[in-house]
């Protein structure tokens, strides 16, 4: 398509020359993301610091074990880095241990689960179908597999999570482990009645903030650190660093959780990574983070807003964060998630099908779409792009995948992705 304009650039160069086949991948992937709307909740776009960070020789560097206690030598650099994206995340979320080793979101679970339960063990989070995650006990996950997983949801009529409800769960099961944070929840989790019910049983409460980091760092969602024993994130979604994990703890913790990562679920750091984190994080202690993350929650309530006002039932009634689930079958009941998310890619709007709670789809096929603003914010859009982007979503969909329809409103996106450009 473009990519003739993103050759001119010299991007890869080396891959170029050594690999032309892996460059064409390479470098088709960065036509797609320069020329789609990217609006999948989890997904942004890192600045060319991060890119460099993690494209460093620090992933030539073997360092397992912690700064200044590593099992190889040569690590003087190292530490410096790992101690700088320790400091830095300290800063952003006020904890008082951090872990920036874990590889990914579902690793840093992993190693708080091993830190604080045994096999078999109860653990009570968040339904998948309502919004939960993976690792917070699917069946096929490991998650799953070696704990007893009793799952709460939201309620029929709100939508929401019904904190009368998670009491009466908890009293009821007396879980080891209560986890709280979401994959697709449009509301904001009330962390401290969470914190309050995990004491009443004796539980240990783990915060899973994977999505909503960066709000929390600008303040437009509270903290769960004063209020949970384990926060765990991913630093790849709003917090706009390389894909990866972190997990931050209160300090009676730390030996116990630190030795769960390593040696316990993980070898050596990815040094590259955590150099990532490290830039990542330097750029979210910036004032300019907050005023993106401001951003991000008005670009997505614009959104709830114009598609509500184009007849689109949204789950829980709109959105407090940056993402929100459509419930299609109110506009066109015969339209699934599936369906909806095809015709989009088509027309360069690339969203994610998504099961609404209480769903009668499979979650292959699916009711809903979880549509969010993060990437496209990073981007640049505002308020009046969104409102047009909500207009392009529903003339795509009511259009019943109608090619030319498609293709009209793709050329549009190229031309706004043309005046947005990404940073890299
Ligand atoms: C994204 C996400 C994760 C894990 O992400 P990885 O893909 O394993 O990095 C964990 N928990 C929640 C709530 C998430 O949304």
């Amino acid at each position: 398509m473009a990519s003739s304009t993103v050759d001119d650039t010299g991007l890869y160069a080396t891959v170029r020359v050594q690999d032309p086949r892996l460059y064409e991948m390479l470098i088709a992937e960065v036509d797609r993301q320069s020329n789609c709307l990217e609006m999948i909740a989890s997904e942004n776009h890192v600045s060319r610091a991060v890119l460099e960070a993690v494209g460093s020789v620090l992933t030539n560097k073997y360092a397992e074990g912690y700064p200044s206690k590593r099992y190889y030598g040569g690590c003087t650099f190292v530490d410096q880095v790992e101690d700088l994206a320790r400091e830095r995340a300290k800063q952003l979320f006020g904890c008082d241990h951090v872990n920036v080793q874990p590889h990914s979101g579902s690793q840093a679970n992993m190693a708080v689960y091993m830190a604080v339960l045994e096999p078999g063990d109860t653990i009570l989070s968040l339904d998948l179908a309502h919004g939960g995650h993976l690792s917070h006990g699917l069946k096929a996950n490991f998650s799953g597999r070696f704990y007893n997983v009793v799952h709460y949801g939201v309620s029929r009529q709100t939508e929401t999570i019904d904190m009368d409800d998670i009491r009466r769960m908890a009293h009821e099961h007396k879980p080891k482990l209560l986890v709280t944070g979401a994959s697709a929840y449009p509301r904001t989790i009330d962390f401290a009645t969470f914190g309050q019910i995990a004491r009443e049983v004796g539980a240990y409460h783990m915060a899973d903030i994977a999505h909503i980091a960066g709000l929390i760092v600008a303040g437009l969602h509270p903290s769960p650190i004063p209020h949970a024993d384990f926060v765990t994130t991913t630093t790849h979604k709003t917090l706009r660093g390389p894909r990866a994990g972190m997990i931050m703890c209160k300090a009676e913790h730390a030996k116990a959780l630190d030795s769960r990562i390593f040696p316990g679920i993980q070898g050596g750091p990815l040094m590259h990574v955590i150099a990532g984190k490290a830039a990542a994080f330097g750029e979210a202690l910036k004032p300019e983070f907050k005023v993106y993350q401001r951003r991000i929650v008005e670009n997505a309530k614009t959104l709830a807003d114009a598609l509500i006002a184009l007849g689109y039932r949204l789950v829980s009634g709109g959105t407090d964060n940056h993402l929100m689930l459509v419930d299609l079958r109110q506009v066109h009941p015969d339209i699934t998630g599936k369906d909806a998310e095809g015709w989009l890619e088509q027309a360069g709007i690339i969203v994610n099908k998504n099961m609404i709670p209480f769903d009668e789809r499979k979650p292959t096929l699916t009711s809903g779409l979880r549509i969010g603003t993060p990437a496209v914010t990073t981007r640049g859009l505002g308020p009046a792009e969104i409102k047009t982007v909500a207009g392009w979503i529903h003339e795509v969909i009511s259009s019943h995948g109608h090619e030319q329809t498609a293709a009209n409103v793709r050329s549009q996106v190229l031309e706004m992705c043309g005046r947005f450009p990404l940073p890299h």
